[in-house]
């Protein structure tokens, strides 16, 4: 086959553009993680045959044995903790925490929250339980939408724990195991961890959509089931309607954004296929998922989820436990999103007796707009700012982006140390990704600051409107 690399023995799904040049312009951006190679694509195929039916079992277990398991989980994961993560050590020393100390999971949350800002100020070596495997360990540095950049570190196991995870959701989707040879079809400036399994299960990425891009025609070519994407392109995605229609693409999937069940159930009534939305952190990984039945189901065998300090509506933060992620353990994490849970633990009618969210909240109102209105995505945005701003530098200590009007964005840094490269070139490689979004050229200011202005309405945001539109 053409689309194996030999030399590696890779199968390289990219190469599926069709010859259609301006899909094999945009398939070429996407990055290619590391994780991505034949040896753990192996472990990964071998895993899921082996365990993909007790995976499905799991999610119809009663609440009793989902918690039970959850338990068990929670101790080893806090005991290992207290005794190798020197920050867990002294957080936990402090409140009297003894070994062992966990018998229920109402004594679990006594435990303090952790936050971003709390774990950021330690160094990488003391928030790990192993620091010699430091240099070998995947790691991912974000910007997050709080605007301070923040590294999670996990190991190989975890990144295909989360994998599995995700063809589980395919198959809820499909209500019907995915096929070795269907496509998956990702509009997603983030791929998979793989993008394939030794060549099955194949997904195309493209990490970016533009009105010119002929999707319609790759999607009659590669025929994909499913669809995954930014809810900010399914306006786009609606011009190729009828292709959507042709090509056998049985569900859409959203993540990273919040968009509406309204806007859901729209577009999914005009393409005609159903639209499954996904609560997911770059921090924990895919949080909760949505079923045939609208309501969010928390991933119990991934993540343990508290919504704590409700208000009369139901709304609370979110506060996530990676119950996989033992290298780097997040342990009562609040990750500054804010949901509303239900509260009636009865199964829902699509079988799962899991803890289930029924709304997350929207950052939606602050995103970006063009001069005709556009919504310009905020993952986008942050995915530009992670390549240029952040990953490649430790000492930008936080920023933000301010669209003051049409045609003007000002970026506001504040760094601990010099950045990597001049401020000047930062500034034209972002100034050029924004106006590719943007669809326009746009000015971009720089300010230097002390400390990041406080504004009570968006304290924790990293992405501000002031421009109002008319
Ligand atoms: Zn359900």
């Amino acid at each position: 086959m053409s689309q194996f690399i030999a030399s590696q023995n890779i199968y390289c799904s990219q190469l599926e553009y069709g010859d259609l040049l301006p899909i094999k312009k945009l398939a070429v951006q996407a990055f290619r993680p590391k994780t991505d190679n034949h040896i753990l694509q192996g472990e990964a195929l071998e895993l899921w045959s082996k365990n993909s039916d007790m995976m499905v079992e799991f999610l119809l277990k009663s609440r009793d044995e989902l918690k039970k398991f959850q338990l068990s989980k929670i101790r080893r994961l806090v005991d290992n903790a207290y005794r190798s993560v020197v920050f867990y050590r002294e957080l936990y020393s402090a409140c009297g925490y003894e070994e062992g100390a966990i018998a229920s999971l109402s004594d679990f949350e006594q435990l303090p929250i952790v936050t971003k800002a709390l774990l950021n100020n330690f160094d990488s070596s003391s928030i790990v339980n192993d620091c010699g495997f430091l240099e070998f360990a995947n790691s991912s540095r974000t910007s997050g939408s709080s605007g301070r950049p923040f590294t999670v570190y996990s190991d190989d196991d975890d990144i295909i724990l989360d994998h599995l995870q995700v063809m589980r959701f395919y198959n809820s989707c499909l209500q019907r195991p995915l096929q070795e040879d269907d496509w998956v079809y990702m509009l997603h400036h983030a791929g998979l961890a793989f993008s394939s399994l030794h060549g099955k299960y194949r997904t195309f990425q493209l990490p970016d959509l533009h009105s010119s891009t002929p999707l319609g025609e790759h999607l009659l070519h590669l025929r994909p089931r499913l669809l995954v994407t930014l809810p900010s392109y399914l306006p786009l995605i609606l011009q190729h309607q009828s292709e959507l229609k042709m090509c056998g693409v049985e569900a859409i999937l959203t993540n990273s954004e919040s968009s509406t069940q309204l806007e859901r159930d729209y577009y999914s009534r005009v393409l005609g296929v159903p639209v499954f939305d996904e609560y997911s952190s770059e921090e924990i990984g895919m949080i909760a998922t949505q079923c045939t039945h609208g309501l969010y189901h928390v991933v119990e065998d991934g993540v343990y989820l508290e919504v704590v300090d409700k208000d009369k509506s139901g709304f609370g933060t979110v506060v996530c436990t990676d119950l996989n992620n033992e290298l780097m353990p997040l342990i009562r994490f609040d990750h500054g999103d804010v949901a509303r849970q239900v509260s009636d633990h009865s199964r829902c009618a699509c079988g799962s007796a899991a803890t289930s969210l029924l709304e997350i909240n929207g950052r939606r109102d602050d995103a970006f707009r063009t001069r005709d209105h556009q919504l310009v995505p905020s993952a986008s945005i942050l995915a530009a700012v992670d390549d240029i701003l952040i990953t490649p530098d430790k000492t930008l200590e936080s920023f933000r982006l301010i669209q003051k009007n049409a045609d003007t964005i000002e970026l506001l840094t504040h760094y601990v140390g010099s950045p990597h490269k001049h401020m000047v070139d930062i500034l034209t490689l972002l100034r050029v990704r924004l106006s590719g979004l943007f669809g326009y050229a746009v000015t971009l200011l720089h300010r230097e600051v002390d400390v990041l202005p406080e504004h009570k309405s968006y304290k924790r945001r990293s992405i501000v409107r002031e421009w109002e539109l008319d």
